[in-house]
């Protein structure tokens, strides 16, 4: 049976997103807020969700609708904070949870009372620098980057890794076909990707 997006009310108090935030995050921070746990948040608007983590990566086709009227917003807006629109060769490097951070942003996500908020670039395995305010992602793990700092032993790759960094997410063929495109700067030197197994 095919739901009527008015089924979904709408909840009474929206917590604005931070710049990048990933859906989950926002559905997490909601929950918090209303104090359910984050999958009965993400039930109103999907009942018949078993995860969280479809809210990134694997929405229905009527979701983004549902969850958009849950959250008083456009469905242009929801598909934006997850990852479906994403090429493969982008969307193979997405990992479970976030992996990196930038540092510039967390603190100003705390500073605007969303101190939990997880950008969707920390879950992007070939992001090396944030979207919102162009300064490099930090492995969380570790806290620091391969290309942390202008002593690196890799800065003088930092503009090679930028040109790849936009290659990957433009690319709509998985990179292993594609041999125009030298990709060996980002996957070599970027620490999450030293340590996954793709
Ligand atoms: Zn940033």
């Amino acid at each position: 049976m095919i739901r009527d997006l008015g089924d979904t009310k709408p909840l009474p108090v929206i917590l604005k997103p931070v710049p990048d935030e990933l859906l989950s995050s926002w559905i997490t921070r909601h929950a918090d807020f209303y104090g359910v746990s984050p999958l009965t948040m993400f039930r109103h608007a999907i009942p018949e969700a078993t995860s969280l983590r479809q809210s990134d990566t694997k929405l229905g086709p009527t979701a983004d609708g549902h969850i958009a009227r849950l959250f008083r917003t456009q469905s242009t807006a929801i598909l934006a904070m997850t990852t479906s629109g994403f090429p493969k060769s982008a969307a193979r490097l997405v990992a479970p949870r976030a992996i990196q951070r930038c540092t510039a942003c967390a603190e100003q996500n705390r500073w605007q009372g969303a101190a939990t908020a997880v950008q969707r670039s920390w879950i992007e395995g070939w992001r090396i620098a944030c979207p919102v305010c162009r300064q490099r992602q930090h492995d969380k793990r570790e806290r620091i980057s391969a290309l942390a700092s202008p002593s690196s032993p890799f800065e003088d790759l930092w503009e090679d890794a930028l040109h790849g960094e936009r290659l990957i997410r433009r690319c709509p063929k998985p990179f292993r076909h594609d041999a125009s495109i030298d990709h060996s700067t980002i996957l070599v030197h970027h620490p999450w990707c030293r340590r996954s197994r793709f």
